[in-house]
C-alpha cells in the first residue's frame, strides 16, 4: 500500500488557441467542482506555449496545475524557436513534459537531450513528466524491457531527483499514442513495475515506492478505470480525450474507486 496520489494529465498537444484553451479550463473546472471540489487526483494541462499565458489566467482560483509541452536545456541565449525553465516557471508552469515520443520522432529528440532538459528542468523546480516507451519493433521484437530500462538510465544518468513528490514518469507505448491502439492493464503493468524497480535501484526502495507513474497511449473514459486500478500505474497523460472537457473529466473520474 502507498498513499501515491494519482496525476491526470492532458498534453493538448498544437491544439487549442488562447480562446479555446479558456473555454476548456473553465468546463474542465466547472466539471469539478460539480462533482464536490475535492480532486481525486491531480489534475494537470499542458497546452501550447502560445496558451499558456491564457491558461494561466483561466487556471486562477484553482488546483488545476499547468505544464508546459517541452523546454530548452539553457536559460536564455540564441536558441531561436526555444523556450527555457525558467520562462515557463515564470509563465505560471508547475510541470513540463519531456522526452514525449513525438519529440523523439519528428524533433530528433534522443536520450541524451531529455537528459539535459530533465537537468534542466529540476535545476528550475518544475516537475519533469519524463515520458518513455518502445515503438511497436521493438514490442514485437521482445525488446521493451530493454528499450525502456535504457531510457530510464540514460534519462536520468547523473541525476538524483530528492524529492519523488516532484518527479513523474509516464509510460508511454509509441505504438498506442493517437493509434486507438491500448496496452491491456497487464502490459501496462508490467513495464510500470519494471519501471519501479529500476527506480529502486538507482534511487532506492523509498524513493521509488513514492514515485508517481503514469500510463499514455490512446486512454478514453472506456479504459481507464481498469488502467488505474492497477497497481503500479499512478494515473494517465492523456492526449486525444483530454480535448473534450467530458472525455477528460470521465477519465479524472474514473480514478474515483
Ligand atoms: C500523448 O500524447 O501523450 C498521448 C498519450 O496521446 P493519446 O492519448 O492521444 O494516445
Amino acid at each position: 500500500m502507498t498513499d501515491r496520489v494519482p496525476i491526470v494529465a492532458g498534453n493538448w498537444k498544437m491544439n487549442k488557441t488562447a480562446g479555446e484553451t479558456a473555454v476548456l479550463i473553465r468546463e474542465i473546472w466547472a466539471g469539478l467542482q460539480a462533482d464536490s471540489g475535492n480532486l481525486p487526483c491531480e489534475v494537470v494541462v499542458a497546452p501550447p506555449f502560445t496558451s499558456i499565458p491564457a491558461a494561466a489566467e483561466a487556471l486562477l482560483n484553482t488546483t488545476i496545475q499547468l505544464a508546459g509541452q517541452n523546454l530548452f536545456w539553457e536559460e536564455s541565449g540564441a536558441f531561436t524557436g526555444e523556450v527555457s525553465g525558467p520562462m515557463l516557471k515564470e509563465a505560471g508552469c508547475s510541470h513540463v513534459i519531456i522526452g514525449h515520443s513525438e519529440r523523439r520522432q519528428y524533433f530528433a529528440e534522443t536520450d541524451a537531450t531529455v537528459k539535459k532538459r530533465i537537468t534542466a528542468a529540476m535545476k528550475c523546480d518544475l516537475v519533469p513528466i519524463f515520458c518513455l516507451g518502445e515503438r511497436l519493433e521493438e514490442r514485437q521484437s521482445g525488446r521493451t524491457f530493454e528499450v525502456v530500462e535504457t531510457q530510464l538510465k540514460s534519462g536520468l544518468a547523473g541525476t538524483i531527483p530528492h524529492d519523488p513528490k516532484r518527479f513523474v514518469i509516464a509510460y508511454e507505448p509509441v505504438w498506442a499514442i493517437g493509434t486507438g491502439l491500448t496496452a491491456t492493464p497487464e502490459q501496462a503493468q508490467e513495464v510500470h513495475a519494471l519501471l519501479r524497480i529500476k527506480l529502486g535501484d538507482l534511487y532506492g526502495k523509498s524513493f521509488a515506492a513514492e514515485v508517481r507513474i503514469l500510463y499514455g497511449g490512446s486512454v478514453k473514459p472506456s479504459n481507464s478505470r481498469e488502467l488505474m486500478a492497477c497497481e503500479d500505474i499512478d494515473g494517465s497523460l492523456v492526449g486525444g480525450a483530454s480535448l473534450t472537457s467530458a472525455d477528460f473529466l470521465g477519465i479524472i473520474r474514473s480514478g474515483i474507486s
